[in-house]
């Protein structure tokens, strides 16, 4: 099962994938977290992604789509949720390629329908665990022991330098420009379902389960 989950930054991708994987087993690909590993590792990527990240844009199709590529060869056959890609339609002319050249196909388009107003504070609010990567939020998830991982026990959280509100809004600007027009061509298959994005998280997931149920 391939599936993507699209939708505004701050929509929920991220905490969704983590629950998808694991109730399904699958692999996240985030392009967004393979692109944070190559900046602290300072690769080649890492150093032309890095200034493009920090002001909100979007890094080239080419430097995303060849790291998909690379992910995807390393994702076992149960499958992949992709989390922050494809984000432009180059990009899903890629993924096509991409998963065509593995004898995969696209199950599933998720979009999170969610209302702006709410994605500064979502998003301003964030935070990771710095051991294993779950996610927090300030106001919406926290931690059930204060300042302790839930998942792994540690007590070192990080946030992104890009989850701040002007960023945030250049970031809601680019998904507007080139992200949404990316829904169309899945549209064109049948193969896309919206969610609710509002609504808590449980109830999220449980909507997401009942399309990949059918
Ligand atoms: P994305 O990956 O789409 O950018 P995240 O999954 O990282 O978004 O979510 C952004 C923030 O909002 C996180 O801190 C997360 O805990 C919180 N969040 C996610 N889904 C919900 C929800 N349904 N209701 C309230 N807060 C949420
Ligand atoms: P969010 O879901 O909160 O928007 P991501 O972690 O998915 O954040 O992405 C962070 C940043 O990484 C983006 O603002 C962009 O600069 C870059 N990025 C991630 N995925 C892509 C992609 N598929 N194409 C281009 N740039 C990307
Ligand atoms: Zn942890």
């Amino acid at each position: 099962m391939n599936i993507i989950l699209l939708g505004p930054p701050g929509a929920g991708k991220g905490t969704q994938a983590q629950r998808l994987v694991d109730l399904h087993h699958l692999r996240q690909l985030s392009t967004g977290d393979m692109l944070r590993a190559a900046v602290k590792a300072g690769t080649p990527v890492g150093i032309e992604a890095k200034a493009v990240m920090d002001r909100g844009e979007l890094v080239s199709d080419a430097i995303v789509s060849a790291l998909i590529g690379e992910e995807l060869d390393a994702t076992p056959e149960t499958g992949a949720i992709f989390d922050g890609y494809p984000r432009t339609a180059a990009q899903a002319a890629s993924l096509d390629d991409i998963l065509t050249q593995r004898g995969r196909k696209l199950d599933h388009v998720i979009e999170l329908e969610v209302d702006e107003d709410a994605l500064v504070e979502r998003i301003t609010g964030r935070y990771t665990c710095a051991s294993c990567g779950k996610g927090y939020h300030d106001r919406f998830e926290q931690p059930r022991e204060p300042g302790v991982c839930d998942r792994c026990g540690s007590t070192e959280f990080k946030r992104r330098p890009d989850d701040n509100e002007e960023t945030v809004r250049t970031r809601m600007a680019e998904y507007r420009a080139k992200t949404a027009p990316v829904l169309p061509i899945y549209e064109a298959r049948g193969i896309v379902s919206r969610v609710d994005g509002m609504a808590e998280m449980d109830v999220v997931t449980a909507s997401i389960e009942a399309i990949l149920g059918q």
